[in-house]
């Protein structure tokens, strides 16, 4: 992810290179060639303008510490943006509440919803040594009810059953019954996605949310889809008290739209970030570390 962002930011800045400070004028073709690296890499427009106003208010101006040419200058000021539009901080999920603790995974099909369940709960038993049970209300796939119950057996989870013949709410009160009765810590609850966001998806997931009542709910992303996905991510934090972001497949080619995009337009961070395809590659997201990456 982000190689050709982090190419173009890097020539960006070196076509400073030779200048003495940053100044109003030897910066507007700089932030004209930054503006149109974060545009090639499909991120969202009003987050590209917002993004360009603050680094111009803060780079103008500043004096260049000795140390620093306007290069590098630019590439400091760039980087503390990055981190606050990345959100700033990192937050490790919440197991304090009474259990079982309920995480609530909601995004389109094909996003990484189910795979990153198993991802969770991999580490919910590996790392926290929480007892796990997993249950999908996908009924419209049983497929994907299929593909839960392998992961679920392969990280060592219970699976709890469903079929494509019952409600999903009721799915979801048998599992939490379920859950209490055999002393679940957390369960996940991997819920159906659909190709495009339409009104019968977000009913029935509003439904089956509400019924949940989660602890967290996060909206799971893929970081190769473009600029659909981010008005989706849209359409669900408007319909979902969502409590985070689970950025999937950043171990693709993505051009790094997405990852640039989802919070500032949800307005909530991003939690993980997958890795790859296996269940132990899941990591806890860090805006430090990702803005690092996309400075190369
Ligand atoms: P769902 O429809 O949202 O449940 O999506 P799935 O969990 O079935 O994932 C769709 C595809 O994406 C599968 O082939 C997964 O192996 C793959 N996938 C999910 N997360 C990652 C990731 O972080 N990296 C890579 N490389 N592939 C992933």
């Amino acid at each position: 992810m982000f190689d050709n962002l982090s190419g173009r930011l890097a020539e960006a800045a070196r076509s400073l290179t030779g200048k003495g400070r940053l100044t109003e004028s030897n910066i507007k073709d700089t932030l004209r060639q930054v503006r149109l690296a974060l545009l090639e890499a499909d991120v969202a427009l009003p987050v590209v303008k917002t993004f360009i106003e603050r680094i111009r208010e803060q780079a103008v101006g500043e004096v260049v510490g000795r140390s620093l040419t306007p290069g590098q200058e630019l590439v400091k000021i760039i980087h503390a943006e990055l981190v606050t539009l990345l959100g700033s901080e990192t937050a490790p999920l919440d197991l304090r509440a009474q259990p079982p603790v309920v995480l609530f995974l909601a995004g389109l099909q094909g996003a990484g919803k189910t795979t990153t369940a198993a991802k969770l709960a991999r580490r919910l038993i590996e790392k926290d040594k929480k007892r796990v049970a997993m249950v999908s209300v996908d009924v419209h796939r049983p497929a994907a009810i299929l593909q839960l119950q392998t992961l679920a057996g392969e990280v060592g989870a219970n699976f709890i059953e469903s079929q494509s013949s019952e409600d999903p709410r009721a799915i979801v009160d048998r599992a939490l019954d379920e859950s209490r009765r055999t002393h679940v810590d957390v369960l996940l609850v991997d819920t159906a996605g659909r190709l495009h966001v339409d009104d019968d998806m977000m009913n029935e997931v509003v439904a089956v949310h509400e019924r949940a009542k989660p602890h967290e709910t996060f909206f799971v992303i893929d970081s190769m889809a473009g600029q659909d996905a981010v008005n989706s991510a849209r359409v669900f934090n408007e319909r979902l008290p969502l409590t985070g972001v689970i950025l999937t497949k950043t171990d693709g080619d993505a051009k790094g739209g997405v990852a640039l995009s989802v919070s500032e337009v949800t307005g909530k961070p991003i939690r993980f970030i997958g890795v790859g395809e296996k269940t132990d590659a899941l990591e806890v997201f860090h805006p430090d570390r990702m803005a690092s990456r996309i400075l190369g």
